[in-house]
């Protein structure tokens, strides 16, 4: 992309946001203008992505539960995380190697109308597979699915799917370009955040999605997302602005969520992470290696 098509990428972006003009005055371009405090739960797992997973379910001034944002960026000396263990083979060894789109067919038929996990029997309408390019050189993973996903089968269709959607047009993709899934697939009661045993009964599932599509990149979509994938409970502040080894040929890059981004509209450093992070996505997929 040349220098003018990223700007104008980068310019309709925020505009699709609703920031539809500069200032000279200079306080314009100050970091963390909004007030940047923890929320009750503090930064840590639970601390980001969930509570407006689906605006139609939030309250428009939910309070903070922001990440504990460092001004100038995430430390350089975040520990490294570790990547999440292959799932048991044994579990998928009915699901030999197959194309892409037959692999993850069998893969959803054997997931079937799940209830291994909680969430499966408290009231959930489906199982949110995932959806997109079987094939797909880049995938997006979320959380777990909310209200209008699991009504309608499709993971981000709410209204941070639909800023997903803008994100993931921004770098030129449309959503059948790549793929998008979730951490669990059924969707948590109440929009609360996934129990550690719903995580661990469902994630084998990411894991095997991951493994049969082979993305290049995969964006973490919040603190969830990116502490599952990388098996760590570094906060998304620190995760995000590097790039991870999932593992060979794949990376991970972590960002906040969307829901994240519109409980903070006013905050555009929020905004222009992102933007950095999904231009850094775009870099790797077009680095020939
Ligand atoms: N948030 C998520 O994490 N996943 C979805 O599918 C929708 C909203």
């Amino acid at each position: 992309m040349t220098d003018r098509a990223d700007l104008a990428a980068h310019l309709r972006l925020f505009s699709d946001l609703g920031v539809n003009g500069v200032s000279r005055d200079a306080s314009w371009r100050e970091r963390a203008a909004m007030p940047m405090n923890p929320g009750p739960e503090g930064p840590g797992l639970h601390g980001e992505s969930r509570g407006a997973t689906n605006l139609s379910d939030e309250a428009p001034d939910l309070p903070g539960g922001a990440p504990d944002l460092q001004v100038g960026g995430p430390s350089l000396s975040a520990p490294p995380a570790q990547p999440m263990a292959s799932p048991d083979a044994a579990a998928f060894s009915a699901l030999p190697m197959t194309p892409a789109p037959d692999a993850l067919q069998a893969l959803r038929v054997h997931i079937g109308d799940c209830t291994r996990c909680p969430l499966g029997k408290l009231g959930r309408k489906q199982v949110v597979f995932g959806t997109g390019d079987p094939a797909a050189r880049l995938m997006f993973v979320g959380e777990g699915p909310g209200a209008d996903e699991d009504q309608q089968g499709e993971p981000f269709v709410g209204q941070a799917g639909q800023l997903l959607t803008k994100i993931i047009g921004a770098i030129d993709f449309g959503r059948a370009d790549v793929f998008i899934a979730n951490v669990v697939k059924c969707r948590p009661p109440g929009n609360r955040n996934p129990e550690p045993v719903e995580v661990e009964t469902c994630s084998p599932f990411l894991l095997r999605q991951i493994e049969i599509i082979a993305p290049r990149v995969i964006v973490a979509l919040g603190a969830f997302a990116a502490q599952t994938l990388l098996q760590t409970k570094v906060p998304i502040s620190k995760l995000r602005g590097h790039v991870h080894e999932f593992r060979p040929g794949t990376k991970v890059i972590p960002t906040f969520h969307p829901s994240f981004l519109l409980r903070n509209r006013n905050n555009r450093d929020l905004y222009r992470d992102v933007w950095e992070d999904v231009k850094k996505a775009r870099a790797l997929l077009a680095d020939p290696d």
